[in-house]
């Protein structure tokens, strides 16, 4: 018999390999932008069409390639960025594994242009299906331009994978504003189908994380610095009104390298204490700097992740750091220091980490805050505190009817209405509040317990899908209209959804780049209320978007009734909980709420009798 392995074609070795490194377009977008960086350029211009799909296009001005670099770029394990193995432990570049260049030319048609500042003229290559279809001098600025046009064009499973354009678009901007954020002193700008997303001037970190987040960050940031011989941490966290019901913007750089690592972002929410109301993911973007040798960027095929030689301590570091800025902030006056006691006792922590460095370790600010355990920064709590302020953040907390059961002991379990009856004998019932959250209402020769927010969200909802299906929805005209300035990703999410929202009864036009007018809202939309109701709104539908299940129309629906609803605290008149009521029992499904909790319990009287033994 004859041996049957064979050495792969370079081509599909390199269509394979391109499998781990390129997803998508937007990971594409971040190889060429770190290559970019890598470069050296002060400038980075990305350009896109049609998400990425049709054509990906980086131009920087760094310092170019010869004509045999240029050509080498595209073969796979081809690199400048290190040579010996021991250079993959001081890592200092973005890329190094020299796989980018080569699956990308094994997935897209690409260009490349590039010229070196000694070199007159530059070199002109054109590649398709990893194969040189073109080779040339050509004039060209000092720099490099890499386009890539239709990406997958040789793989349709993968390219018939390609999600909606709105969705790739989002995935291009979260990789562009990740590399974005960490180089502020490099220019950089977006431009999709010809419109300008993005264009950022150099600037310093803090101009950086507005120009990005949106100018409404720029008093709600709280610096956090600390220096010590084993890393720097660096960077913003958002006071606890930034708080996101979406881990929307949470960035941790290690390194300049954006990564994830929940258990870090774990150290960053466990430092906010309780500041933050339940549900919420405070916002920040840390940068984390150490020795390379203490990290293993090789860990994660778009390195997204990496290792750390010692988890624990970088966690007490950051955690330490945090707490620490927001009391110098006094935010949190009477935070306790006191660090995890399990963390507290590991040897890093209570010892400096070498010898040499005892002296300065022992002297700088973070470590005496281990040491000195409970003592470091402790401010007295104090009456100005603005935590009172945060206060607003619990009073609408939900509690679920499960909570509720569980408080009544499970053998007390009433049964769960499911019939939709008549509910009421005559018009004579009455109702009463309790705890501002719930109504009591006697309900045939029992009674009912009612949860007024789920209750009212129920309402809503087949009021609002009714208004919607019918076209009939009441719009109120604002006597002055409102401009609405939004963070660049949310205007990209808010015009997506500009048809729907206008089904709903807004009035909204988009009025270029990230600005939007608001002309008019439903009819019970409170006035003042506009522009906070629209950012509520793309809020909880950001919450909302891995529920696939849902068009964009129903989302919607969800989270105005969720919004707009009577919230858990609010104290309500005798009319205002008989008109709740009996809107309830008018609904077609009045026994749970959108999301499938129950609005009310009934207590029927034999099953109240019997509980009282009789
Ligand atoms: P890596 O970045 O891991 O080295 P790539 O495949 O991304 O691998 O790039 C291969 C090589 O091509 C790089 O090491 C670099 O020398 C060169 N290169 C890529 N992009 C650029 C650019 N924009 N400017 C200058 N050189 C580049
Ligand atoms: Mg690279």
């Amino acid at each position: 018999m004859a041996d049957i392995i064979q050495l792969l074609p370079d081509n599909i070795a390199n269509q394979i390999a391109a499998g781990e490194v390129i997803q998508r377009p937007a990971s594409a977008v971040k190889e060429l932008l770190e290559n970019a960086v890598d470069a050296g350029a002060t400038e980075i211009k990305l350009i896109v069409t049609d998400a990425g799909k049709n054509l990906i296009q980086v131009i920087d001005n760094g310092k170019g390639m010869s004509e045999t670099d240029a050509r080498m770029a595209f073969e796979r394990h081809a690199t400048s960025k290190i040579k010996v193995i021991d250079d993959l432990f001081h890592i200092k570049t973005m890329g190094f594994r020299g796989e980018a260049l080569a699956s990308i030319a094994a997935v897209a048609q690409v260009e490349l242009k590039t010229r070196r500042a000694d070199d007159e003229l530059g070199t002109f290559i054109e590649i398709e299906n990893s194969t040189v279809v073109k080779q040339e001098p050509c004039a060209f600025g000092v720099g490099t331009s890499i386009s890539m046009k239709n990406l997958f064009f040789n793989v349709p499973a993968r390219r018939n994978f390609l999600k909606t354009n709105a969705s790739e678009l989002r995935h291009i901007i979260d990789e562009f504003i990740r590399v974005a954020m960490s180089f502020p002193h490099i220019f950089f700008s977006l431009t999709s189908n010809g419109q300008d997303v993005f264009h950022l001037e150099k600037g310093n970190i803090k101009q950086r994380v507005t120009q990005i987040l949106g100018s409404s960050y720029n008093a709600k940031l709280v610096n956090v610095k600390e220096d010590t011989d084993y890393m720097n941490i660096y960077g913003f966290v958002g006071k606890p009104d930034t708080a996101k019901k979406t881990r929307g913007d949470q960035y941790f750089f290690v390194n300049n390298r954006y990564i994830r690592s929940n258990y870090l972002n774990h150290a960053v929410t466990n430092s906010f204490d309780n500041l933050l109301p339940k549900d919420s993911y405070p916002s920040y973007v840390l940068f984390i700097d150490l020795d390379p040798s203490q990290i293993d960027i090789n860990v994660h095929p778009t390195k997204q992740e990496i290792k750390f030689e010692d988890e624990k301590i970088i966690y007490a570091f950051i955690q330490s750091a945090v707490k620490h800025a927001l009391a110098q902030f006094s935010i949190a006056p009477s935070l306790d220091f006191s660090l995890n006691a399990e963390i507290q006792q590991l040897d890093a922590v209570n010892k400096p980490f070498s010898q040499d460095h005892q002296r300065s370790a022992s002297s700088s600010n973070l470590f005496q805050s281990f040491t000195e355990k409970h003592q470091a920064h402790k401010i007295e709590p104090n009456e100005k505190s603005e935590l009172r302020h945060w206060k607003e953040f619990f009073v609408s907390k939900d509690e679920t009817p499960a909570q509720t059961n569980i408080e009544l002991g499970t053998d007390l379990l009433p049964e769960l209405n499911k019939t939709i009856a008549s509910p009421f004998d005559s018009n004579e019932y009455s109702c009463l509040q309790i705890n501002n959250s719930y109504i009591v209402s006697t309900f045939r020769s029992g009674f009912i317990l009612v949860h007024q927010q789920l209750a009212h969200e129920r309402v809503l909802y087949e009021r609002y899908s009714k208004m919607v299906h019918h076209k009939q929805v009441a719009v109120q005209k604002i006597l002055f209209p409102i401009t609405l300035e939004l963070a660049v990703a949310d205007a990209i999410l808010l015009e997506d959804l500009l048809p729907e929202i206008v089904q709903l009864g807004f009035e909204i036009e988009h009025f270029g780049n990230n600005t939007f007018i608001i002309q008019g809202t439903p009819a019970d939309i409170k006035q003042g209320n506009e522009k906070h109701s629209i950012e509520l709104l793309l809020e909880q539908f950001k919450h909302f978007s891995s529920e696939m299940k849902f068009s964009k129309r129903e989302k919607l629906i969800r989270c105005m009734a969720r919004q707009q609803s009577i919230k858990a605290g609010q104290s309500l008149g005798e009319e205002e909980m008989k008109t709740l009521v009996v809107d309830l029992f008018e609904c077609n499904t009045p026994n749970v709420s959108p999301a499938g909790n129950p609005t009310y319990i009934e207590y029927k009287k034999d099953y109240i009798e019997r509980m009282f033994e009789r």
